[in-house]
């Protein structure tokens, strides 16, 4: 039978923790009775560097039941980056792995159709949120937004599905051998290939706590996914360039031009509001340009993605 991990990625999560775990367990042995999965499956709490007790909880709850599993990371190194970490540790153990949020916003009845999937054969299965009214409209219009940017950019991404998804353990071998720093999950993904499949979920509410992604955390993470995966901003910075550079030289034969005439050249304004123009869009374009140079930095350097302070795993059968 197949053994089945859930991961999830927990920064400063104890508000909502004891009833996540709660929950999770509920299902998952449901579906060990069901005969969908095996006793071995795991649920799997990766703690990103939490500031506040959860890593406490987490090793609690291992020691009450191993059907939990707890992986501490020694700092806090972001969701994507503590979601690697969780996959990476759940596939040695494991046939497939399902990456969930804390949180409940994502509904977690999909899982058994995730495992449906997985047992239809399927290699990877995306969660898709079918409708997002629980989400401002704000987080809602940027998210569009940014789904739109992202694939007019060129990276292939699907729109409306977060890190909810299904992995089988040769996806994530596959996904094991992209080795750059600057992760952006939802991209490289669809990039894997093999046999993909959709489960649509209703998103809720975040369940207590606050969301770990206030403004500045989602602009970044945009700006991270477009130049992670394109060089589209450049290339259109250098078709800008061309085309303004051309336009200075037909304005340049036009004076010329009108300066044989006999007619007075225009006003300073011109020439003032010019000189900004340009030079904002070399602004523009050097800081596009220091983005990916920024980026080669980082990879250059071969930094390690995460480091694991310790793992929580048993490997006899629940016993309560
Ligand atoms: N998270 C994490 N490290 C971080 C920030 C967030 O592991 O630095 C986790 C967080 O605990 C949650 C998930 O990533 O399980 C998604 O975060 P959140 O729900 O705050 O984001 P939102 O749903 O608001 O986009
Ligand atoms: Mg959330």
């Amino acid at each position: 039978m197949n053994t089945v991990w859930l991961v999830i990625p927990c920064y400063n999560e104890k508000e909502v923790l004891p009833e996540t775990s709660r929950q999770l367990k509920e299902i998952m042995e449901g579906l060990m009775e069901k005969g969908k999965i095996s006793k071995e499956s795991k649920i799997a709490f990766v703690n990103d560097g939490s500031k506040d007790t959860t890593w406490n909880i987490i090793s609690q709850l291992h020691d009450e039941n191993p059907i939990f599993a707890g992986i501490n990371l020694a700092h806090n190194r972001g969701h994507q980056n503590a979601l690697f970490a969780g996959l990476m540790t759940a596939k040695e153990n494991s046939d497939a792995v399902i990456s969930q949020d804390a949180d409940f916003q994502d509904d977690v009845a999909a899982i058994e159709e995730f495992i449906d999937k997985f047992l239809e054969g399927k290699d990877i299965v995306y969660g898709v949120r079918s409708a997002r009214e629980t989400d401002t409209h704000f987080k809602r219009g940027t998210a569009h937004l940014f789904y739109k940017i992202m694939n007019a950019m060129g990276a292939d991404t699907l729109e409306d599905h977060a890190d909810y998804r299904l992995m089988s353990k040769r996806a994530l071998e596959a996904l094991s051998e992209y080795e750059e720093v600057n992760l952006f999950l939802r991209g490289i993904v669809p990039m894997i290939g093999f046999e993909t499949d959709v489960v649509y979920y209703k998103r809720h509410e975040r369940f207590a706590g606050e969301s770990k992604y206030p403004l500045k955390k989602m602009l970044a993470f945009a700006v991270e996914g477009i130049t992670s995966f394109s060089i589209k901003p450049i290339r259109i910075i250098t078709a800008l360039g061309f085309v303004l550079f051309s336009m200075s030289i037909l304005l340049l034969v036009y004076f010329f031009v009108t300066w044989l005439v006999g007619y007075t050249v225009a006003g300073w304004t011109t020439i003032v509001l010019s000189v900004w123009g340009i030079g904002g869009l070399q602004l523009l374009a050097l800081g596009v340009i220091g983005e990916y140079i920024g980026k080669t930095y980082m990879e250059v350097k071969a930094r390690p993605r995460y480091k694991i302070e310790r793992v929580l795993y048993r490997e006899e059968k629940k016993n309560n």
